[in-house]
């Protein structure tokens, strides 16, 4: 007996639209999503593709009409709802753009809720492009078949994320200068929402140290003997997390 083939197909292209999606929605897209359907994946009338809205979840849409510029779909049938990730925030020390963007495809293919780029004294960049950062945690989603991006915030001061912090969110603060082991921290924490802080190339200088251990809902936590670059303790830290504390 030939097994029937998965339906859709796993070479449907996937996009994420700002529209939220339901059975006979309309879906008219333009632009690069337009371009990307019709030029590179050469959709025709008739053809799947498959739509997400980080809302209500993943849904299969049938092709319309293929123009050359744009492309209208209708949304047929729901395929998943979008999946829960753990109420976990990553709240990383600004990068410069590569390690940044690293920060950002990883921390969306791990199940970071939210992601909060932080400005501290160090930071060598200080400004980040809300629009391209989207892009790529948008992009890391689609080809990792994700239905949840991680929520992602304008850069904050480090003094305005402390003076802000919800009382009820634990603050893993990663201090290279030395904290409780991370795999303890983790594994004994009892669900409530948490959030990991790291720092920039060149890490916290002594009074943003000070501001931040001081903080009620601080926990220092060390990610090993060695010093990790912004971007590995970042991945690596919300790996174990994921571990230890959330879903995997
Ligand atoms: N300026 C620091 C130094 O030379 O000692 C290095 C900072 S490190 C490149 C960037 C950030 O990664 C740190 O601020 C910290 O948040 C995190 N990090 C790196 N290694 C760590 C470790 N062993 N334990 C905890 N956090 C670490």
């Amino acid at each position: 007996m030939p097994a029937t083939p998965a339906w859709p197909p796993k070479s449907a292209p996937r996009l994420f639209v700002p529209d939220q999606l339901g059975p006979g929605r309309i879906v008219a897209l333009d632009g690069p999503q337009a371009h990307y359907l019709g030029k590179v994946m050469r959709v025709r009338e008739g053809d799947v593709v498959i739509l997400c809205d980080d809302a209500t979840g993943e849904w299969a849409a049938r092709v319309a009409q293929a123009g050359k510029r744009d492309v209208v779909l209708e949304v047929a049938d729901m395929l998943r709802p979008r999946e829960a990730v753990p109420d976990l925030w990553l709240c990383a020390g600004l990068l410069k753009k590569d390690r940044f963007d690293l920060v950002l495809e990883k921390a969306t293919e791990l199940g970071a809720g939210r992601i909060q780029p932080v400005i501290t004294r160090r930071c060598v960049a200080d400004k980040l492009n809300l629009d391209r950062a989207r892009t790529l945690t948008i992009e890391a989603a689609e080809q990792c078949a994700l239905t949840a991006l991680p929520e992602l915030c304008e850069t904050v001061k480090l003094d305005a994320l402390l003076a802000g912090w919800p009382e009820d969110r634990v603050l893993y603060f990663a201090d290279e200068n030395g904290g409780e082991p991370a795999a303890s921290a983790f594994a004994a924490h009892k669900g409530a929402p948490a959030a990991i802080l790291t720092g920039p190339e060149g890490g916290f200088d002594e009074a943003e140290r000070a501001a931040i251990r001081t903080h009620p809902c601080a926990r220092p936590i060390s990610l090993g003997p060695r010093i990790l670059r912004g971007e590995t303790a970042a991945i690596a830290a919300l790996g174990l997390w994921m571990a230890l504390a959330g879903d995997w």
